[in-house]
């Protein structure tokens, strides 16, 4: 028996609970690998998941975690052997299958990539699929064109998971980093994973009708959307993009209107870590272990077990988690 998070359903009342369970290796969903789980995460859908709205979650009983690392215990497919490190991000896992908010998973081989050189599986989780996400959008960045040089780089949401991990690597590569934030005392903090601009939210979240503003920006990351991606768009510089990762602020694209595509030849790139195939996954990982400062990383993380999740879960849909959570399933 191992303990796990288990999310119920009252069928009557339809209301949900999450509590610290005892539950066997017969009870997790069959898959090729089982996996010892030694840390995972709190992101967003961890939230969504774990909390009452529950919209993400297929069938209860259901053990959340949309990510973790550890090691495979037991593997009957020939790419993982007992003793492997390993990273789980994506594919629904902790949503349509049992995640990472336990101490063992069963999990597709095709979910899952090596542990890179460089990193250890608590690492590994502090950067997590909110750091995956920020590589992956940073990936496509470049691919646009982003070089270091062309001007200050717009992170919005930065004090939340994926904002960190960007602003930090980012910076790291050389970038001016603006890091939008709602939280002016997490000035220092972004100040010292590399931001070297804080903007107050309020600046970008008011809705205006002029159809362009002066450009400012050579890329943006952003994690928001809403009235602030609209705002946004308009401040882009000539041809370059934003990389829109989630939603944090709204599902719309508040104000916005073609002119940025048109009269400045602006891309709009949308990132989905979720369903990135594995040479993708792995090549982002890869450039994560060599291009995010890990003296960095530490400042971002804070440390969380499994008994402490149903209260992260609703800290995070508010807004109010900084860095990334990092759950030792073992403590
Ligand atoms: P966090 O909650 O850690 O960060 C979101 C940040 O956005 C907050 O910390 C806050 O930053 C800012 N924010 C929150 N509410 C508002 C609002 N109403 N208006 C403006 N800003 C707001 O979440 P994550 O970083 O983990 O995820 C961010 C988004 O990205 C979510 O929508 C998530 O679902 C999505 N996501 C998408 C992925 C993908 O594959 N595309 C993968 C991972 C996440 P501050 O206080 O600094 O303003």
């Amino acid at each position: 028996m191992f303990y796990a998070l288990v999310v119920e359903k009252d069928e009557e009342s339809g209301k949900t609970s999450a509590a610290v369970k005892q539950i066997a290796v017969d009870d997790l969903p069959d898959a090729e690998v089982l996996v010892a789980v030694e840390y995972s995460t709190v992101n967003y859908k961890d939230g969504l998941c774990v909390g009452p709205g529950g919209g993400l979650v297929r069938k209860y009983p259901h053990v959340p975690g949309i990510d973790f690392a550890g090691t495979v215990e037991e593997s009957s497919d020939a790419r993982y052997k007992p003793g492997d490190k390993v990273i789980l991000t994506g594919w629904r896992v902790g949503e349509a299958h049992w995640g990472g908010y336990a101490q063992k998973a069963q999990v597709r081989a095709d979910w899952l990539v090596p542990l890179p050189d460089g990193l250890d599986t608590r690492t590994a989780m502090a950067v997590g699929t909110a750091g995956l996400t920020a590589m992956l959008a940073v990936m496509a960045l470049e691919d646009h064109g982003l070089q270091p040089g062309h001007g200050p780089v717009l992170v919005t949401g930065a004090a939340g998971g994926v904002g960190s991990v960007a602003t930090a690597i980012l910076a790291q590569l050389g970038h001016e980093v603006a890091a939008v934030t709602g939280r002016p005392e997490t000035g220092d903090y972004l100040k010292q994973l590399g931001a070297s601009q804080i903007v107050p939210r309020e600046e970008l979240t008011e809705v205006t009708r002029k159809p362009l503003e002066a450009e400012q920006w050579a890329g943006c990351i952003d994690a928001v959307a809403g009235a602030m991606l609209g705002r946004v768009l308009k401040q882009m510089k000539y041809g370059t993009s934003v990389a829109a990762i989630g939603l944090a602020g709204g599902a719309a694209i508040e104000g916005a209107l073609i002119t940025p595509f048109i009269l400045r030849g602006v891309n709009l790139l949308g990132i989905d870590s979720v369903m990135q195939p594995y040479e993708n996954r792995l090549r982002a990982w890869q450039r994560i272990a060599r291009d995010l400062p890990m003296k960095k990383l530490e400042a971002m993380i804070r440390p969380a077990i499994l008994s402490d999740l149903p209260g992260l879960g609703r800290d995070i849909l508010k807004g109010q988690v900084k860095g990334r959570v990092v759950v030792d399933v073992n403590a």
